[in-house]
């Protein structure tokens, strides 16, 4: 069975231009219900740990920059099939090939600018969910 939630983070860029607000409705009116949210700053290991699988990419330096930036929204969302169905809603990582109505159509500048995060797996929603809340910030609807 696939898993209820998913690691959202609302990137710099969102966060710059007013779009936590937007964004977020967009999530809930979508059926994601928000079981941890908080607006914070990252460092360069927090962003570099995050982001560990791309180390060896060419646009890593680049985007632990940009996600060190500013401040981010980091959140778990929770839905049936969560991972995907927020993926979908995301629309696709570069916004100029992303669907009407997606996160990155609406709110995104660029490949690297792409307003949003989301978990790409189950098993690294909850890696990722744990790297930012501890047990005790979490407010699940399906765990009790
Ligand atoms: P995310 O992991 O942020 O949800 P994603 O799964 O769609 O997005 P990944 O391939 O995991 O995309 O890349 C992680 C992030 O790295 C992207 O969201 C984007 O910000 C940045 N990125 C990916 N590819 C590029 C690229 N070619 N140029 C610049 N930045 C990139
Ligand atoms: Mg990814």
């Amino acid at each position: 069975m696939a898993g209820t939630k998913t690691l959202t983070i609302i990137k710099p860029d969102a966060v710059r231009k007013e779009n936590i607000g937007p964004i977020l409705e967009k999530i809930n009116g979508n059926g994601f219900h928000i079981a941890a949210l908080k607006l914070i700053h990252l460092n360069r290991g927090q962003a570099e740990r995050f982001y560990a699988v791309h180390r060896d990419k060419f646009f890593f330096e680049g985007l632990v920059n940009f996600m060190t930036s500013g401040q981010v929204v980091v959140a778990i969302l929770e839905k049936e099939n969560a991972v995907a169905d927020y993926r979908r809603l995301m629309g696709t990582t570069d916004p100029a090939k992303a669907e009407e109505g997606t996160l990155r159509k609406l709110f995104a500048e660029s490949m690297e600018r792409n307003a949003v995060h989301g978990s790409d797996s189950d098993e690294n929603a909850e890696t990722e969910c744990d790297f930012f809340f501890a047990r005790s910030e979490r407010f699940s609807n399906f765990e009790g």
